[in-house]
């Protein structure tokens, strides 16, 4: 059957990067004979301008019926100054509730060619290769109550509420367990369990769901050890599974790692593996509308798309390969350029993906 991508490009520069990403998936699924077909549609500050809002009905009625989502990113100057009920962002958030989107995918992937952009010794990053998941629709981001109150000494005192319930930690930790299969069947289960009631049951669950996964070793760490150990040794780790707070903070802590924010594509999966696929950085307002944004992450990003939701994974490993040769050949966006490189647009990235494809 036919699958359907729905293709949100938003704001600065996403629509330039998605280009190049549509660029690449067309020519993949010509030439593997995948049947794909791909919708436009509009979010963040780009829906906002046509329908007052960042996240229209018809956009939530397009990601509904799409099998995956692929998205540039959402934001920007021009919108800061809204009410924060129809801020940009709050159309991605929109979008990860309505689908259900609870297990975000962050890669951190040193590239041998880029190892220089590295702020870490070559030795300790090279050959870096690992995933965090990260819990992304729970804990403390959500929870209730939450607020700022008045006590009563007049003193105003602000309280979240940090709270996870078994089903939401055990099908995350499924979600770590599966991906692990797919790759070096390790995973790092972060957590604070010497202070936190919540995570001793996420690690008690974690411990538990991992009994049905014997190929894959567990191991527990807590979250203050598991930020030395990403900057002191970070190619012990595999897959890393945590909660939604720590996650946000480590996964950032592993992006720099790799030292170029242009490379690292995401995703987030609902239980069915039906996913939204976007790179981690923002629209970049600094350098849109100048052809020379990187489209590496956004590519990579789709080439997640095949792997995760459509298991198609020969595809995503050809996109995979095809970025390694085009850095191979010199090509370098402005953001990863290096003296001696061949210095490129955003466009004549894509195409050299492509070339590299089908040569
Ligand atoms: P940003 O990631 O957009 O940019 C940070 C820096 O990295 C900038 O100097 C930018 O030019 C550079 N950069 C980012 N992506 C690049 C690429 N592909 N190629 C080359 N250089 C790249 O972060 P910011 O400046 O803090 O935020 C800008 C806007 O993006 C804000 O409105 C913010 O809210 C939004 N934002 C959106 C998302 C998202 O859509 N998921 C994520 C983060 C920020």
């Amino acid at each position: 059957m036919t699958k359907k991508i729905t293709v949100l490009p938003g704001d600065g520069i996403g629509p330039e990067i998605i280009a190049e990403a549509v660029k690449v998936l067309a020519v993949i699924t010509a030439d593997m004979n995948l049947a794909m077909v791909f919708e436009d549609g509009l979010i963040g500050g780009a829906a906002y301008d046509v329908f007052g809002t960042p996240f229209p009905e018809q956009t939530i009625a397009q990601v509904q019926e799409a099998d995956a989502i692929l998205l540039g990113a959402v934001g920007g100057p021009k919108w800061e100054s809204l009410d924060i009920s129809v801020r940009p962002e709050k159309g991605l958030l929109g979008l990860r509730s309505t689908l259900g989107l609870f297990a975000n995918l962050r890669p951190a992937v040193l590239y041998p060619q880029l190892e220089q952009a590295s702020t870490l010794k070559p030795e300790v990053v090279s050959g870096l290769d690992l995933m965090i998941v990260r819990e992304l629709t729970g804990g403390i981001y959500f929870g209730q109550p939450r607020g700022v109150r008045v006590l009563e000494n007049g003193e105003k005192q602000g309280f979240n509420t940090l709270v996870y319930s078994e089903s939401e930690i055990r099908r995350i930790a499924h979600s770590a367990f599966q991906i692990a299969q797919k790759r070096n069947r390790k995973v790092c289960s972060v957590d604070k369990a010497n202070v936190l009631e919540c995570t001793e049951l996420w690690r008690q669950v974690v411990t538990e769901v991992g009994k049905s996964y014997p190929d894959v070793a567990l191991s527990h760490m807590y979250v203050d050890n598991a930020a030395m150990q990403l900057v002191r040794a970070p190619k012990q780790f595999d897959v890393m599974v945590t909660s939604n707070m720590f996650g946000d903070i480590l996964s950032d802590t592993a992006a720099m790692l790799t030292g170029s924010i242009g490379m690292l594509p995401s995703a987030s999966l609902d239980a069915n593996n039906k996913g939204m696929y976007e790179p981690i950085h923002g629209s970049a307002p600094d350098i849109a509308g100048q052809g020379i944004a990187n489209p590496l992450a956004t590519i990579l990003s789709a080439s997640m798309m095949l792997r995760y939701t459509f298991n198609e994974t020969e595809a995503a490993e050809r996109i995979e390969a095809a970025v390694h040769s085009a850095l191979d050949a010199g090509f370098r966006t402005a953001d990863i350029y290096s003296e001696g490189m061949h210095k490129v647009s955003t466009a004549q990235m894509g195409d050299a993906i492509v070339a590299a494809l089908k040569g």
